[in-house]
């Protein structure tokens, strides 16, 4: 098959961008918060967690411990018994404090507004960063890439990449900056709702005639038949 032209792609990732608008003209974050330091909080505590079960920590946590101050102060093991619901709490409760120390000691006491001053705080990388400042900020400096997105990214032939930091260049490269925004919530709430990870609903997928893997098994389908071929 001949390999599609740069330009033909980004035709095909803004066509994609326009559907999701469409689709989804109002998306924004799942996460409760009220401030910044709430957000990084929240975002922090949702990896590898759904959002409603760190929606369902975060009022006691939020109200014993509102501010990066307190939070500074708290006791780890005090925090992770509030978080203890969700997964991988010890190291989340651990990054919840130095966090708000860092916050503390090098930003006084204010959550940071740039992509590099963000991602020097415990337990934030460039995803936390992107929907930190997208989100607390209105400042747009990329789309983050969680596996909902990178998934979909792959799936609609927009990446090849093998990690989500490489996914999200790629993506930059093939949508106008403008676009951006709201990339993440939308394809999110897409990848819960029709391109799921096991079973995608490619027949009543409003992308299907531009995705080259619609029809297709999806990938942990094909990774289990060819290991059963050997
Ligand atoms: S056609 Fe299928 S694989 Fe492609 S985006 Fe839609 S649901 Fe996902």
């Amino acid at each position: 098959m001949p390999r599609e032209s740069k330009a033909r792609r980004r035709e095909r990732a803004v066509e994609m961008c326009r559907r999701m608008d469409e689709r989804y003209p109002e998306a924004e974050c799942a996460l409760h918060y009220g401030t910044p330091f709430e957000l990084v909080i929240a975002v922090l505590l949702s990896a590898q967690t759904t959002d409603a079960a760190v929606n369902k920590v975060t009022p006691e946590l939020f109200d014993r411990w509102p501010n990066p101050a307190e939070m500074a102060a708290a006791n780890q093991a005090d925090v992770a018994e509030v978080i203890r619901s969700i997964g991988f709490w010890r190291t989340k409760s651990a990054h919840c404090v130095e966090c708000a120390q860092k916050i503390m000691a090098d930003y006084a006491g204010e959550v940071p507004r740039t992509m590099d001053e963000l991602k020097t705080l415990p337990g934030v990388g460039r995803k936390t960063a992107n929907i930190v400042l997208n989100n607390a900020f209105g400042i747009v400096e990329g789309i983050a890439v969680d596996t909902h997105v990178f998934r979909i990214a792959t799936r609609m032939g927009l990446t090849r990449a093998d990690t989500p930091l490489k996914a999200e260049q790629d993506l930059l490269d093939v949508i106008p900056r403008e676009l951006w925004g709201p990339v993440n919530h939308q394809l999110v709430l897409f990848g819960r709702e029709v391109c799921d990870a096991r079973r995608p609903l490619c027949g009543e997928c409003p992308l299907a005639d531009i995705c080259p893997s619609a029809g297709k098994p999806p990938e942990s389908t094909r990774r289990k038949a060819a290991a059963r071929r050997g």
